[in-house]
C-alpha cells in the first residue's frame, strides 16, 4: 500500500506571507490535492525573538484569498495536531530527552563571551570556529565535563543549550527529488543547537520531529533549505526512524533582471506587489487584492514560476493546476519574476470573469450617477472596457466618463482644436445627433455628414470622441453614444463648443 500523500507548508510568522512564500505553499496544495492527499499548514514559532503579531494571520487571509483550502492546521480540526510549535513544546522535551539518552546530544554551557572568543581567536588565525567533534572536548558541555559537573550545573539551573552530536567522519548520502543524491561529509556540518537556552527547540529540531509525528509523506519547500538537509537527515537516523519524507527543494524566485533572488524590495522599485492581500503594520502596504489583480491571475502567475505544465498552455485555473501538477514538471533553475507577464496574466484572466464582477464595481463607484443606466446597459459598459482593463482598479478610469460629463480634456488635442473650425463642426453634430431616432444606427448618416461638409473624418472622430470622452481613447465612439443617449451626447458637444470659445 502506498503512503498517504501528506505535505505540510511550515511558516515562521516573522512578517507578512510575501510571495515566494506563497507559491510554496500553493505548490504543496497543488500536490496534496492531486494525489488525494492532505495539506497541512504548521505555524513555526518556536523563535520568540522573531515572532511578528498579525503575521499567522495575515499568512492565513493570503492563502485564503488565493483559494488554497487548509485541511490541517492551527484553525482547522485534524488528528496530529497542535499545529503551532509553541504548543508543542511537550512532544520536543520527549524527544531531545530520547535524543540525550542515546548519546546523539548533549547539554553545552559556554557562554557567549567564550564562543566568541573563539570565533574571533579563529579569525585571527585565518579560520573559521565551529563547535564540532574538532573541538567539541575542549569546551564547556556534558561530554568534556565528568558527569557529576553537568548534573551539578543542571540542578543549579546553569544556563545552557542542547547540541546536536554530529556523527563523526561520516559521509551523509541524502536525496533531493529534484537533483538527485546529495553528498556531504559532516566535517563540514558544526554541532547544531537543537534546545535553545529559553527552553524552545530550534527550526531543525522541531521541523525534523513533527514532520516524523505528522506523518508528512514530501517536504516541498524552498531552496534555502537545501544546506539543512544533510543535518535532518541525520536526526532521522539518530532517531532510528527509517521511512522518512521525500525532500523536494523549490527553485528560487530571481529579480526581474535575472540575477540574484527577488527580495521585498525589488516590489517598491519595480512597482509590484509582494503580498496577495496588504499588509498592515506601522504603515499599510498593498497586495495583489488591494491592486485589483483577481486570485486566479496571482495563483496561475505563481504557478509557472519554477514549474511547466508540459505544454505550450500557460492559462490555468486552481482546478486545471492541480490536475496537470506533478513533481517531474518542477525545474532545477531559479525562475525570473517578470511583472509585465504577471499584469498580463491579469488582463487574461479578467477577459475570462464573467462581466457581473465588473458591472458589480461600477455600481459601487457610480451609485449616484446609474439613473439612465439599467442592468443591460451596464453589461454592455462592462463588455466594452474589459480589454482594456489590466487590473480591476482601472474599472473608475475606464467606466467614469459614462456616467460623469469630461471635466477636462485632452490638452494637446484641445489646443489643437482650438486653431481648428469647430463651431460649424459642433453644430452639425448636434443638429445630426437631435434628429437620430436611434443612436446605435447613427454612423451612416454621420459619414453622410461629414462628406456633405467636405470635414476630415478624423478631425470630427476626434471632436466627437473629446466631447464625449474627454480623450481620445476609449471604445467604439457610436456604441458610448448611443449608451449616453440623445440628451447626454448634446449636452457633451455643447459643453465641449463653450469650452473651446473660453
Ligand atoms: N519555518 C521554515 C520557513 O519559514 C520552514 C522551512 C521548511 O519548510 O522546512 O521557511
Amino acid at each position: 500500500m502506498t503512503k498517504k500523500v501528506r505535505v505540510r507548508f511550515a511558516p515562521s510568522p516573522t512578517g507578512p506571507l510575501h510571495i515566494g512564500g506563497l507559491r510554496t505553499a500553493l505548490f504543496n496544495y497543488l500536490f496534496a490535492k492531486k494525489n488525494e492527499g492532505d495539506f497541512i499548514v504548521r505555524v513555526e514559532d518556536t523563535d520568540q525573538n522573531r515572532y511578528v503579531n498579525g503575521s499567522e494571520k495575515h499568512i492565513m487571509d493570503s492563502l485564503k484569498w488565493c483559494g488554497i483550502d487548509i485541511d490541517e492546521g492551527p484553525e482547522n480540526k485534524g488528528s496530529f495536531g497542535p499545529y503551532r510549535q509553541s504548543e508543542r513544546k511537550g512532544f520536543y522535551t520527549l524527544k531531545i530527552q530520547e535524543l540525550l539518552k542515546k548519546g546523539h546530544a548533549y547539554y553545552a554551557f559556554d557562554k557567549k563571551e567564550e564562543l566568541d572568543f573563539h570565533r574571533k581567536d579563529h579569525e585571527k588565525k585565518g579560520k573559521t570556529f565551529m563547535y564540532n567533534a574538532h573541538n567539541r572536548l575542549k569546551l564547556n558541555n556534558s561530554l568534556s565535563l565528568p558527569i557529576e559537573d553537568t548534573n551539578k550545573l543542571l540542578n543549579s539551573g546553569a544556563e545552557h543549550v542542547v547540541r546536536f552530536k554530529t556523527p563523526v567522519e561520516k559521509e551523509v548520502v541524502c536525496r533531493d527529488e529534484l537533483r538527485g543524491v546529495v553528498r556531504v561529509s559532516t566535517k563540514t556540518i558544526d554541532d547544531k543547537i537543537l534546545f535553545k537556552s529559553d527552553g524552545m527547540p530550534t527550526y531543525h529540531f522541531a521541523n525534523v520531529v513533527d514532520d516524523y509525528q505528522m506523518e508528512i509523506s514530501h517536504v516541498i519547500r524552498g531552496e534555502e533549505w537545501l544546506p539543512s538537509l544533510p543535518l535532518h537527515w541525520l536526526l532521522y537516523d539518530a532517531f532510528g526512524w527509517e521511512v522518512r519524507p521525500k525532500f523536494v527543494h523549490l527553485p528560487l524566485i530571481l529579480k526581474p533582471e535575472g540575477k540574484g533572488k527577488l527580495s521585498k524590495r525589488d516590489g517598491d522599485k519595480f512597482g509590484f506587489p509582494v503580498f496577495a492581500v496588504q499588509w498592515k503594520n506601522e504603515k499599510i502596504i498593498k497586495g495583489y487584492k488591494e491592486h485589483g489583480f483577481l486570485p486566479e491571475s496571482v495563483v496561475n502567475f505563481l504557478s509557472l514560476l519554477g514549474w511547466n505544465p508540459g505544454n505550450e498552455k500557460e492559462m490555468f485555473n486552481l482546478q486545471e493546476l492541480i490536475e496537470r501538477f506533478s513533481l517531474e514538471g518542477l525545474n532545477k533553475s531559479g525562475a525570473r519574476f517578470d511583472p509585465e507577464k504577471n499584469k498580463w496574466f491579469n488582463h487574461a484572466h479578467i477577459q475570462k470573469a464573467d462581466n457581473s464582477l465588473i458591472v458589480e464595481k461600477i455600481e459601487n463607484y457610480f451609485s449616484k450617477d446609474l439613473t439612465l443606466f439599467d442592468k443591460e446597459k451596464l453589461n454592455t459598459i462592462a463588455e466594452l472596457i474589459k480589454p482594456r482593463l489590466n487590473t480591476l482598479n482601472e474599472i473608475y478610469s475606464c467606466a467614469s466618463f459614462f456616467f460623469k460629463n469630461p471635466n477636462s480634456y485632452n490638452e494637446k488635442h484641445f489646443n489643437k482644436l482650438k486653431k481648428a473650425n469647430f463651431k460649424k463642426i459642433l453644430s452639425g453634430l448636434i443638429e445630426l445627433v437631435s434628429s437620430t431616432e436611434n443612436l446605435a444606427e447613427i454612423k451612416p448618416s454621420f459619414e453622410v455628414l461629414v462628406k456633405k461638409n467636405e470635414w476630415n473624418f478624423g478631425k470630427v472622430m476626434g471632436l466627437f470622441r473629446l466631447s464625449l470622452v474627454g480623450d481620445l481613447s476609449g471604445p467604439d465612439l457610436f456604441q458610448i453614444a448611443s449608451l449616453l443617449g440623445k440628451e447626454t451626447c448634446v449636452l457633451r458637444i455643447s459643453l465641449l463648443n463653450e469650452a473651446l470659445k473660453n
